[in-house]
């Protein structure tokens, strides 16, 4: 594709100095990267003039969508008050002041007390050291172990990498490390289908991998269990209804502390406040980030319940924190961002009206040759393209398929991203009737050129 000379620099000069988040630079440095430079609502435009519909929110978290004045006039009068001062040595700052407050006031009952960071990685990092303190202050310390889900997604970092449970991650940089193991997800098509249960009875046997788990390490090891409440990044894996009510039953039977991971769930997305809501979860931490300022600033924290604060914080230091804990303007944006919400209402606006009708629109896509499962809860949705839909046959990995499929919706105008041949989108919360009938008919478009590519090239 030939592009302007000005983003033919940008491409150079990206491919000379830039390493990006998880990607092949030899691949990158040949295709030439697409550079984004503005957004309006739930669109952006790239360097050449090409308006795309974003239904990837950033990256599951431009909530509020693009140019929402209150936040970027929240983060200018902040920046001209106080851009930055630490929450260490006794200090503190107004706005991380205001926004515990809220978020004390927005999160389930037994959350009154926040820990911040700058991303869901660090966020996680902090969980793994709370809760192997929160077990030595209590006298159990042999109390180690966190259980994670294989194709759990918890950030890159060390903890964050390890508690998760992406093999491709893993390979890299020896993971995990000792102390945290995975149990398989609760994902039907791959591990229900071949059992031939219901959806309702596999989520009860996939939550019961956890109490196999804990009896495998031993009982009064095991320190805490980890999950998001539907799996962004391993595929929009939505679970049956029966699962996290079942974890929940295990984790209160032997004492484990039960940390949802609200990265992605949390602030609106499955149509209640917090991802663990609509689970039907009671969990003892929440980690979060992203939503939590539609990723106008990077903001991430953890909110930690009375159980443990009462343990953790009764006397003496707990030693850690970041330079960014609480960081001012951040949190200025974020309660800008909050208050934003609970004006538009739009937790219920998901519930009620949008996230209905995505469903629907969403599912229509089920009737397309290469789709099956087109699922969503909340505003997040997935579907997987199979080679033969009438036999479950999958397509072979080294075709690519979800990659071809992607590379057309860029094509067309839309942001959807693959994992492996599942397509998933989790569009700005704000998202409009019109624009949902513009994003199901912008992918039925690609999956169309999708289907022709793949019989060009033989594949089905
Ligand atoms: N947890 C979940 C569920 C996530 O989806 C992500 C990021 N996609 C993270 C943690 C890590 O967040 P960050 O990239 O901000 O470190």
């Amino acid at each position: 594709m030939t592009v302007s000379a000005k983003t033919a620099a940008l491409q150079k000069a990206d491919s000379a100095h830039y390493l990006h988040p998880f990607t092949d630079h030899v691949d990158l440095a040949k295709k030439g990267a697409r550079i984004i430079t503005r957004g309006e609502g739930v669109y952006v435009w790239d360097s050449e003039g090409n308006k795309i519909l974003d239904a990837m929110s950033g990256l599951w978290c431009v909530s509020m969508g693009y140019g929402q004045k209150s936040l970027i006039d929240a983060a200018t009068a902040q920046m001209n008050i106080l851009p930055f001062y630490n929450s260490f040595f006794n200090t503190s700052v107004e706005p991380a002041i205001e926004l515990s407050a809220l978020l004390a006031e927005i999160t389930p009952p037994q959350f009154n007390h926040v820990f911040y960071s700058s991303s869901g990685s660090e966020s996680n990092d902090t969980i793994l050291r709370m809760v192997r303190r929160y077990w030595d202050l209590k006298g159990e310390k042999q109390r180690k172990t966190i259980i994670g889900r294989k194709n759990g997604y918890h950030g890159s970092t060390v903890a964050g990498a390890s508690l998760g449970g992406m093999t491709s991650m893993h390979e890299q940089g020896d993971l995990p490390i000792p102390g945290i193991v995975h149990i398989d997800q609760p994902y039907y098509r791959e591990n229900g289908l071949k059992l031939g249960v219901s959806e309702d009875e596999f989520g009860l046997i996939a939550a019961g991998w956890l109490e196999d788990k804990i009896k495998e390490v031993g009982a009064d090891k095991v320190a805490a269990f980890i999950g998001e409440p539907v799996q962004g990044a391993g595929g929009v894996i939505i679970p049956p209804k029966t699962y996290w009510p079942e974890i929940q039953r295990i984790c209160d039977k032997y004492g484990i502390l039960l940390i949802s991971d609200e990265v992605i769930c949390g602030f609106g997305r499955l149509g209640t406040w917090f991802g663990c809501e609509t689970m039907g979860t009671r969990p003892d931490f929440m980690t979060f980030a992203k939503g939590v300022t539609s990723g106008y600033l990077p903001l991430g924290g953890a909110m930690v319940s009375d159980r443990v604060v009462d343990v953790l914080y009764k006397d003496g230091d707990f030693n850690h924190g970041y330079t960014y804990s609480g960081h001012p303007v951040a949190c200025a944006v974020a309660v800008a961002n909050i208050k934003l919400m609970k004006e538009q209402d739009i937790v219920n606006t998901v519930k009620n009206d949008t996230a209905p009708y995505l469903k629907k629109a969403w599912a229509s896509l089920n009737d397309h040759p290469l789709v099956t499962d087109a699922q969503s809860e909340g505003m997040v949705a997935g579907l997987i393209m199979l080679k033969d839909k009438t036999k479950n046959e999958a397509f072979d990995e080294k075709d690519n398929v979800g990659m071809i499929c992607r590379g057309h919706c860029f094509d067309n105008g839309l942001v959807m991203r693959a994992v492996g041949d599942r397509m998933i989108i989790a569009p700005p919360l704000v998202i409009s009737h019109a624009e949902i009938d513009e994003l199901v008919g912008l992918a039925r478009k690609a999956l169309d050129a999708t289907l022709s590519d793949l019989k060009e090239k033989k594949i089905i």
